[in-house]
């Protein structure tokens, strides 16, 4: 019995969904409003409400409740909501509303002015939405037509573009049942009551600020506190604020995690302070999630050092959702991003001609070919929150999966000490110098732990003799200065001789994008 996320929004009638700049939206209210813009969705382009299957509708809102309305209305339409991102650049947007053949374009407040030239040059209606204060004007006649579909499993909900770390962003359709498949194991997995309240802060055109943060709470009732961007000190104000809503779940990549820390040193120095900030997030927070990038370790014990909390530390990908957690209860493995989530299964697979598989495991057992225990190799992926298809790329889709239906991640793995550990990507993570094949991942892992050195990136630099040579890109903690040379003498003590970078480039700030991802995406 697959459901849209917005079918339980009735049961929960005036239960908190989104708190934004403009207050409460109540589930009901939120329902409501969505109904009336599906209504207008569905005029536009002369149907009936919920008559849009295969119709793309692309919306492009604030981090505000507008976003779930717009989301939610595409989907009563009947149609495929495809979510833009408000700091793409205009050609980038165009890029997602072709490439996706939307149909119709829906403007949150204040986009109208961003999207009415590129609908005008594509020839799409444009529909405006009222700023998220007065979205109730939304609402239809009393008597609201409901949606009049039913079956809703197999129904495409929303084309998700990837980060475009290894290429240009592709679209991953996902059906509302891969959807549903997304939420329902990290609902039971991480434990997401009513009670809950998250706070967002992340961009609503991935799966971790679309899935993680904002479906899951609205699947089971609970309130989601929407911030219109991250500012490190606002965030702290939502963590320690005494008022209603407190928040007690919080989710980020390690990027806004290391931000966070940087604003605890520079403004919480004194004691009391410092006790104060440990105190409340021990107290009131139940979870603390890192993902989308590998998570440094240096940031995950600062912050284990300030809050109390180890983060928790999960895998995953707009194509499968979230596939590998660390536990919510039970230990956390630093570096390592812990077992499979439910449902889904995972193997591990040499990287040649055989296809060897090195590990097969799900939620509760784990199976290593005997001889190959800790040996590196691609991870696929295999369950119901696995997507349905690049978006027009019947070829990519194809070569992306095994013959007998796996999904390749594009990721090595490792399994080790009883849990999975992400070494990098197949294409791009592996440096491949005089004969050995080096884990980027794992060289920038070691390099944090330099006491000079903030944030690092390594690369394969291309080199006549060896290929390629591992190369550090480095932005230096403040007031701290680094030649190759010393590099290379604190390296030969921390990790193998071959994988000792022989380049290195000093940066000023690391290039980074909103979810944390680094060089390989400028
Ligand atoms: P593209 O597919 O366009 O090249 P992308 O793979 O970065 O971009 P996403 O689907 O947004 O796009 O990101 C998924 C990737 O993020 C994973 O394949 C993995 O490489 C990385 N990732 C996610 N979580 C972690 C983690 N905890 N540790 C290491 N890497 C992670
Ligand atoms: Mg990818």
């Amino acid at each position: 019995n697959q459901r849209p996320v917005f079918a339980r929004a009735l049961e929960f009638g005036d239960r908190c969904a989104i708190i934004d700049s403009s207050g409460n939206h109540s589930y009901k209210q939120l329902y409501r409003s969505s109904l009336g813009l599906a209504g207008r969705i569905s005029s536009a382009l002369s149907s009936d409400l919920g008559g849009l299957e295969g119709k793309r509708i692309s919306f492009l809102c604030a981090n505000d409740a507008s976003y779930t309305v717009a989301q939610w209305a595409a989907w009563m339409s009947g149609g495929t909501a495809v979510p833009l991102y408000r700091k793409h650049p205009q050609s980038e947007l165009e890029y997602v509303i072709s490439n996706s053949q939307s149909s119709l374009l829906v403007a949150g407040h204040p986009y109208a002015e961003t999207l009415e030239p590129l609908a005008e040059r594509l020839g799409l209606p444009c529909l405006t939405m009222p700023p998220t204060s007065s979205l109730s004007t939304l609402h239809g006649a009393d008597k609201e037509k409901e949606t009049t579909i039913t079956d809703w499993a197999d129904r495409p909900a929303m084309i998700i573009y990837t980060s475009g770390t290894t290429g240009r962003p592709k679209g991953v359709l996902h059906t509302h049942s891969s959807i549903q498949a997304m939420v329902q194991c990290l609902v039971s997995e991480w434990a997401w009551s009513r009670d809950d309240v998250i706070l967002h802060t992340l961009p609503l055109h991935h799966v971790h600020g679309i899935v993680n943060k904002l479906l899951c709470p609205l699947w089971v009732g609970a309130t989601c506190v929407m911030l219109p961007d991250f500012q490190p000190q606002k965030v702290w104000e939502m963590l320690l604020s005494s008022k209603a809503p407190l928040v007690n779940v919080f989710m980020a990549v390690p990027t806004i995690y290391s931000k966070l820390i940087q604003y605890y040193d520079q403004h919480f120095t004194q004691p009391h302070v410092k006790d104060f900030v440990k105190a409340v997030c021990k107290e009131r927070i139940r979870l603390m999630v890192s993902g989308s990038a590998a998570l440094p370790l240096p940031t995950l014990e600062r912050w284990e050092e300030i809050t109390g909390h180890t983060l928790l530390e999960r895998y995953g990908m707009t194509e499968i959702g979230m596939a590998l957690s660390n536990p919510l209860k039970g230990p956390r493995v630093p570096g390592a991003v812990g077992l499979p989530l439910p449902s889904v299964e995972v193997r591990i697979v040499m990287d040649n001609a055989t296809n060897t598989t090195i590990v097969e495991g799900n939620h509760r057992d784990t199976q290593v070919r005997p001889g190959l225990e800790g040996k590196e190799g691609e991870l696929l992926v295999r369950g119901p929150s696995v997507f349905k298809e690049y978006w027009n790329k019947s070829q990519e889709t194809r070569q992306s999966f095994t013959e007998d239906g796996w999904f390749k991640t594009g990721d090595t793995a490792i399994y080790k000490d009883g849990v999975y550990w992400i070494m990098g990507r197949t294409s791009v993570d592996i440096i491949k110098s005089g004969g050995y094949k080096i884990s980027a991942l794992e060289v920038e892992r070691h390099l944090l732990a330099h006491p000079d050195i903030l944030d690092v990136a390594v690369i394969g630099a291309p080199d006549a003799t060896w290929g390629q040579k591992v190369t550090a890109v480095v932005q230096l903690k403040k007031g701290r200065s680094m030649n190759l040379p010393e590099l290379k003498t604190w390296s030969r003590e921390h990790m193998a001789p071959y994988s000792v970078p022989t380049g290195l480039v000093l940066v000023e700030e690391m290039p980074r994008n909103q979810m944390g991802k680094g060089l390989q995406s400028m």
